[in-house]
């Protein structure tokens, strides 16, 4: 899937399974890079979260939203650490990674967590809800972690358009075995 430039990398890719490593400069390449992920985020019009490793780069730099909306400001994160986490929230998640695939994770409700942010300064961002499930989703990818390991299996499921329905689409569940075999197919079509 290519989107604004930077190609999002698809399940199956090896790159998604490494760690990324810590960033020591941050100069006017990692900038540009950042503008980059942004541009791609917005561009695929669903996403809430990037991380670095899901567009083919091995450093610890993520960006995460509120909603996917333009509106909404974009947070940058370089080499973000959990620090805190308090409680716990299951609800849907998906992952630009995992094209129209869902499943119910469990995630901390709120959460503190430390970086560096594009001018150089260490911030704090305390999150709750949605953003500190975005947080823990993007920080996960730094670790090479995805978050079908976190998935409750029985919520595994495909997005299926279905102008029949309230929302538009229902789920189509679905299996590990069933993804891995979808993720291989796409693959052998790209490569
Ligand atoms: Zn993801």
């Amino acid at each position: 899937m290519i989107m604004a430039g930077l190609r999002v990398r698809i399940y199956g890719d090896s790159i998604l399974r490494k760690k990324a490593k810590r960033v020591r400069n941050i100069d006017d390449e990692l900038h540009h890079f950042i503008e980059q992920m942004a541009e791609t985020m917005r561009a695929s019009q669903i996403g809430v979260g990037l991380a670095a490793p899901q567009v083919g780069r091995l450093v610890r730099v993520a960006i995460v939203r509120e909603d996917a909306d333009d509106d909404v400001p974009i947070h940058c994160l370089i080499n973000p650490r959990l620090v805190e986490q308090e409680e716990e929230q299951t609800g849907s998640e998906g992952c630009l990674s995992f094209p129209t695939l869902r499943a119910d994770v469990q995630r901390p409700l709120r959460v503190l967590v430390e970086a560096i942010n594009p001018d150089g300064e260490e911030m704090h961002l305390e999150a709750e809800g949605f953003l500190a499930r975005v947080l823990v989703h993007e920080i996960d990818h730094l670790n090479g972690v995805l978050f079908i390991d976190r998935a409750e299996r029985d919520s595994l499921g495909w997005l299926i358009p279905d102008e029949d329905t309230e929302d538009g689409y229902r789920i189509e569940s679905t299996s590990l075995d069933q993804i891995h075999r979808k993720f291989d197919r796409l693959h052998q079509k790209t490569e």
